[in-house]
């Protein structure tokens, strides 16, 4: 965590100046839009593909560097490339992150543990974060994903996933649910399911939302926030009892206490539909789309420009007028959004918030150290810190 440091202060500064002085920390390359999952909360899968090579990577990630500590490799599914390990590979190569998150359904059961193990011996000295999407229990998954048999695959994925564990120090096994209109009802069954059967280090939960890049603008699968609010709730009461992960250690300790942030600051955003914090979306992170186009954020998915028209070089897609009009636009607040990626370096980059995740954690720790049947749970429910 220390190696960032230097990289959150050139974040700020580039958010202050308007211009960036580094390229962002945080990167979510999508790598194909084709998905094998028919979900009701996304329609990627229609979209039409015009997907990199493992040679463009090679070039875009040569040009990026060692500027990204995140990667995530998103979709679409993105184990359904075959070249996936190659690209992380390229990625470990040329920019050494410290994290790669990658989500999957699960679908491929008989190739995506192999696929993700080749992953892990890619990238031996990041923390590899696999999440599996789970969004209902048995058919009422199955349901949501639009895919007969998908939970049973997906069981079988997990399981093939959890057996790598014990061979790889830097794998994290986690669960992605996507609460929408089609599930909220369901979220108590869903997490006490993960919880006692699953028994995964993680379990994230975002809100569905309209999204430009999942073509679902318009669809009405936001739940309503009196009924997502309890589900907010829940999840923040498993961080305070440590429901999940390790928190003896000092890193999953901080991962929960950023997300407990994070859920205070979905709360506000979808009651006072605003930035809560300020979006460093466009500095500190961005998304490249599977054709090469560079998006400030997949929530708004405004091109700053095509890497095949800029020799695949990153910063002179970066520095265009289009990406400075963009920073500007958010800087001034003219979108809001709760996605969860661009949240974690938002608020790594907002002192209060960083220095209130800081003193819960050295709490913790303390509170660990005197009474050791505490295992640093967190302690209370506290105020927001925020720049109004
Ligand atoms: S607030 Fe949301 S929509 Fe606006 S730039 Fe940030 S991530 Fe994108």
């Amino acid at each position: 965590m220390l190696k960032v440091l230097p990289k959150i202060a050139k974040m700020q500064a580039s958010y202050a100046l308007g211009k960036p002085l580094a390229l962002p920390m945080n990167l979510t390359i999508s790598v194909s839009y084709r998905c094998n999952s028919r979900c009701k909360t996304c329609n990627v899968w229609q979209r039409p593909n015009d997907d990199f090579t493992l040679e463009e990577y090679e070039k875009t990630f040569e040009s990026v560097g060692r500027a990204a500590y995140w990667f995530t490799f998103s979709g679409g599914e993105p184990t359904l490339r075959k070249d996936l390990p190659e690209m992380v590979e390229a990625a470990y190569r040329h920019c050494r992150p410290g994290v790669i998150n990658i989500p999957t359904n699960g679908i491929q059961d008989k190739i995506i543990p192999e696929r993700v193990e080749r992953v892990l011996q890619a990238a031996p000295g990041s923390e590899v974060i696999i999440n599996l999407s789970l969004d209902g229990v048995g058919v009422k998954h199955d349901i949501v994903r639009g895919v007969k048999g998908n939970f049973e695959r997906a069981m079988r994925t997990y399981a093939g996933l959890k057996a790598l564990k014990g061979r790889y120090k830097n794998f994290t096994l986690g669960v992605h649910t996507v609460i929408s209109n089609f599930n909220v009802d369901e979220f108590e069954n869903i997490y006490a399911f993960v919880r006692d059967e699953l028994k995964p280090d993680s379990f994230i939960s975002e809100i569905a939302e309209e999204r430009v890049e999942l073509d679902t603008v318009g669809m009405g699968i936001t739940p309503p926030i009196q009924k997502y609010q309890p589900v907010i709730e829940r999840l923040q009461e498993g961080i305070h009892k440590a429901e999940f992960g390790d928190v003896t250690r000092i890193t999953p300790r901080i991962t929960q206490a950023f997300r407990d942030r994070y859920y205070d600051i979905v709360k506000r955003t979808l009651v006072e539909k605003r930035q809560i914090i300020p979006c460093l979306a466009g500095v500190a992170s961005a998304q490249i789309a599977p054709n090469g186009d560079v998006w400030t954020c997949c929530i708004r998915a405004e091109s700053v420009g095509n890497l095949r028209q800029h020799n695949y070089d990153f910063k002179s897609v970066w520095t265009t007028p289009k990406a400075d009009e963009l920073r500007h636009s958010i800087k001034a607040g003219e979108c809001y959004c709760p996605l969860a990626n661009a949240s974690y370096t938002n608020m790594l980059c907002h002192i209060p918030t960083a220095a209130s995740v800081a003193i819960d954690v050295a709490r913790g720790t303390v509170a660990a150290a005197l009474s050791p049947g505490n295992h640093g749970k967190s302690a209370k429910i506290r105020n927001l810190p925020v720049n109004q």
